[in-house]
């Protein structure tokens, strides 16, 4: 083993970032050195996340810091059409542009130092410079990392989207199409990038089979034709890592966030959870509807809604202080049913928690593959790059979960889904017996995420079979 060194590249958004930091301590929980690469920022919220990790685990763990230029963000337009957060963009740029050099130099030092046997260098497909980087190495390889569904994939692979049109009446969504144009472009180009680089070796992705099988094999299949292994090794979320199936029950991680403690003294399954990942925001106008929707509805509810820095205000100039007064009110309109969380929550013990019945979501990959492997159906709520995608499959394909509102196509005025509408989707999730059927079909689905994660499983096969590979 210590003749091979892991080398691994996330793309510094968050939902890449935690997927690749957690392969990355699976990995290293192997015995496996690690090197994590990214930037400052994104090192230090790295390294604020691996507590709970035992010390073994995390002297294996490198972090390095690429060096980017300095870039200024805007801040988020509040009265932007698209959800996609387009002040990312500037991080985004300076990013590719920088960090290929950055990298080399690392992979050199790291291919000299103790003259491993191979560098294995892992990157997420948005950063797929790591692969041409670890090509340049006597003894590099390259694995691209997939942080989307096998089904996405396989829709861009020859006779993919026929698989998923026929065999599973799954739509052609355009899976991006809900972007900004330059947030399209940039994507395209970065694909484009990877699709020219031969010297993948392998492919990861973070899905179960549990979940998407038919299309698992599709890949494989297809990239065998290439002579490139696939292995599906999700969900990488760390509470599940050698579980027996059974469910975690969050209290081990200290400190304990508040509310969790006030999930404690809740009845079970009465709670939904609400989020819409780390990245996109609500306008103002929407959040009024949706807050209307939860206080109606008389539901249980934890809504994790940040502030004016992620755009979440409204568009008029006294926005801020509009968004404070709302805040407020709603508090004591809904203080025995409800608490918000204006800062990061602790989603997966908030999903794990058996208070919690059900997440109304934005539809991240991450979101999804965390809320199924708790057994908590979903109320779509999709915005824009893969969600569309991922609540089509999550809706009909998992048949776990019901789609609250459709995108707003890009380019169109955002359309402001009214209280009513969200209130009766609420409902129907909570309280009707359709919804009792979904929840019912959602914890099944859990229970065979969860052991394809715990030993003899399909994924920690696969990612036992990954480390077999790369140490041969
Ligand atoms: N997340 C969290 N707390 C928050 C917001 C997000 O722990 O307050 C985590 C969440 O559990 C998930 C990731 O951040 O792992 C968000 O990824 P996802 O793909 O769902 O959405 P994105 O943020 O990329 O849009």
């Amino acid at each position: 083993m210590e003749s091979v060194t892991v080398v691994v590249v996330p793309f510094p958004a968050q939902g890449h970032l935690n997927q690749l930091l957690h392969l990355s301590l699976h990995l290293a929980s192997r015995g496996l050195p690690v090197h994590f690469a990214a930037p400052p920022e994104h090192v230090r919220q790295a390294r604020a996340r691996v507590h709970g990790w035992a010390d073994d685990v995390l002297r294996r763990v490198e972090f390095h810091e690429l060096a980017i230029s300095d870039y200024a963000s805007p801040p988020p337009d509040p009265a932007a059409t698209s959800p996609y957060p387009s002040h990312l963009m500037p991080l985004f740029d300076a990013f590719v542009s920088d960090a290929p050099a950055a990298l080399a130099s690392l992979l050199r030092e790291l291919s000299a130092a103790s003259s491993p046997r191979r560098v294995v260098v892992v990157y997420d497909v948005l950063t797929a410079f790591g692969a041409e980087e670890a090509s340049r190495l006597p003894n590099g390889e390259g694995y691209a990392f997939h942080c989307t569904a096998a089904s996405l994939i396989s829709r861009d692979l020859d006779g993919g989207l026929q698989l998923l049109r026929d065999a599973h009446g799954l739509d052609d969504l355009p899976p991006l199409a809900y972007s900004t144009e330059e947030h399209l472009e940039f994507v395209a180009k970065r694909a484009r990038t990877h699709q020219t680089i031969p010297s993948s070796t392998g492919i990861l992705m973070n899905t179960s089979r549990a979940l998407e099988g038919e299309f698992i094999d599709f890949v494989a299949t297809t990239f065998a034709g290439y002579g490139k292994k696939v292995f599906s090794i999700g969900p990488l979320n760390p509470m599940l890592l050698e579980l027996d199936g059974s469910l975690p029950d969050g209290k081990g991680v200290t400190p304990r966030h508040e509310c969790l403690g006030w999930l404690d003294k809740q009845p079970a399954a009465s709670v939904l959870y609400v989020s819409f990942g780390s990245l996109s925001s609500l306008r103002g106008e929407q959040i009024e509807e949706l807050a209307a929707a939860l206080r109606d509805s008389k539901q249980r509810f934890i809504w994790v809604l940040r502030d004016a820095d992620r755009g979440n205000v409204f568009a008029d100039e006294s926005g801020e202080s509009r968004h404070a007064k709302f805040l407020s009110e709603f508090k004591k309109q809904t203080e025995s049913t409800g608490l918000l969380i204006t800062e990061w929550a602790p989603q997966l013990e908030i999903l794990a928690h058996p208070a919690t019945a059900a997440f109304l979501s934005h539809c991240g990959w991450n979101s999804t593959m965390e809320s199924m492997s708790y057994g908590k159906p979903i109320l779509a709520w999709p915005m824009h790059s893969d969600q569309p995608w991922d609540a089509e499959l999550i809706c009909k394909h998992f048949k776990a979960g019901f789609l609250v509102r459709p995108c707003d196509k890009h380019g169109e005025p955002a359309v402001v889904t009214p209280a009513a509408t969200i209130q009766r989707m609420i409902e129907k999730m909570m309280v009707s017996e359709e919804g009792l059927a979904v929840q019912q079909r959602a914890m099944e689905l859990g229970k065979a995420i969860r052991a394809s994660m715990a030993a003899d499983g399909s994924s920690q096969k696969d990612l036992m079979d990954f480390i077999a590979h790369i140490t041969r």
